[in-house]
């Protein structure tokens, strides 16, 4: 693709707009206004609707990159993670298997990696990003699964899964997909796609062996081993994702072995008279809330809360009724919750509070020796926190102050 880099606009003032600025001026170029630009780099924030007028091409940062990428005597091979929960794990997991840098939608803007000779990265993709993407074409791509989230934004789910497509459009035989076996969207998606696709399940000969090698790692005390089945799969996905890349099952597994998982995915916390304290601020839908409790034998004193972004809420409290001990709600979407759970006759302990702090509380009050308690909200933090970082963060020094 030709475009000139003194003819470059861009859309955005956060993480990534200014990174593509940085990243242009040390190339000593300056953006333009739209108006003259052979190119619009977007930024994953700003909604479509808003974009500028502009006679040249858009793309995500993403592809930007990739564009830049290219341009370089050997380019990056770059392995691609996208999909509505997982994503950031799987991404994590495959930079720890393969000492490899990530970079993405996990906070470090693809950009930075242009012209610093790493040979493979490993980026997170949202969907945001890969609405604009044109010829990013990543050697291993990864759809961990798609569940209804975002919808403000994409609408349908159908729309929301067409952006997902943009992670292997450009892919071709040679190269690599990697599913999420009897997933409707992805099964509806990927009909058409030209890579060789490696679908994995909970049953997976692979997903087994990761949990085998969890518990084994967990009984001898080695490392953390990884909670809850969603990890086990997520732990598969990223195996198959390495092994085009030379990397062999159990050398990956050894690898997985000291693999810490990310901040705010269950994290936890701390113990209190008998009461484990699970940090899950990252879920912020309800699918990723299901399999967080999923994890747990032991009874889960439940908060939810936060932002209402107006997803379907019936089938969600249904399945909780069966899965966790008591439920405490605070934040924006209280009284939605409330609501429902009263119509379909909620058959557990249920209760409203105003902030995160007296939710933790009232948890930790209906709790008894032995029993888990889980934030694992369902829904983004915006009411009343900046992000999921700072709500977890703030759920962390309560307990860690106020409980313990
Ligand atoms: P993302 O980057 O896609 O938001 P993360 O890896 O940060 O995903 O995990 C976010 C939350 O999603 C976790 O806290 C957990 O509750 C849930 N989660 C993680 N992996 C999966 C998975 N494979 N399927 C469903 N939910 C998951």
């Amino acid at each position: 693709m030709d475009f000139l880099l003194d003819r470059i606009a861009v859309l955005g003032t956060g993480i990534t707009g200014t990174a593509v600025i940085a990243k242009l001026a040390e190339m000593g170029f300056l953006p333009v206004d739209p108006e003259v630009a052979d190119v619009l780099v977007v930024s994953p924030g700003i909604p479509p609707e808003q974009y500028p007028q502009c006679p040249g091409i858009v793309m995500s940062e993403i592809e930007f990159a990739y564009q830049l990428m290219q341009r370089e005597p050997e380019p990056p091979r770059l392995i691609a993670v996208t999909g509505t929960n997982g994503k950031s794990t799987v991404t994590a997991m495959i930079a720890h298997i393969l000492s490899i840098p990530f970079a993405g939608n996990v906070g470090i803007p693809l950009i930075e990696w242009v012209g610093r000779d790493a040979p493979v990265i490993v980026v997170e993709v949202s969907s945001y990003q890969l609405e604009q993407v044109i010829d990013f074409r990543p050697d291993v791509a990864i759809i961990t699964n798609i569940t209804p989230d975002h919808l403000e934004r994409h609408k349908t789910m159908a729309r929301y899964a067409e952006a997902k497509t943009g992670v292997f459009r450009t892919q071709t035989s040679d190269q690599t997909l990697v599913v999420l076996a009897g997933d409707s969207w992805i099964e509806t998606i990927i009909r058409t796609a030209r890579p060789q696709i490696r679908s994995l399940s909970a049953k997976d000969a692979l997903t087994l062996a990761v949990a085998d090698h969890s518990r084994a790692v967990q009984v001898e005390g080695k490392g953390l081993g990884l909670i809850g089945a969603h990890n086990h799969l997520n732990a598969a996905m990223a195996i198959a994702a390495v092994m085009p890349f030379g990397m062999s099952v159990p050398d990956a597994l050894a690898r997985l072995t000291d693999y810490v998982p990310l901040p705010h995915r269950m994290e936890w916390v701390t113990t209190v008279n008998g009461r484990s304290f699970f940090d899950d601020s990252k879920a912020t839908n309800p699918d990723s809330t299901l399999v967080a409790v999923d994890a747990f034998d032991q009874p889960v004193h439940l908060i939810l809360g936060g932002k209402d972004k107006g997803l379907e809420l019936e089938a969600f409290m249904r399945s909780l009724f069966s899965t966790v001990a008591t439920i405490t709600v605070y934040g924006e979407i209280a009284d939605r919750v409330m609501s429902v759970a009263r119509a379909e006759n909620c058959p557990i302990p249920i209760s409203k509070v105003v902030t995160l702090d007296d939710a933790t509380r009232r948890a930790f009050d209906g709790s008894a020796s032995g029993d888990v308690i889980l934030l694992s909200p369902a829904c983004s933090s915006f009411d009343q926190f900046r992000d999921f970082n700072h709500r977890g963060d703030h759920f962390k020094a309560y307990v860690r102050t106020q409980i313990a």
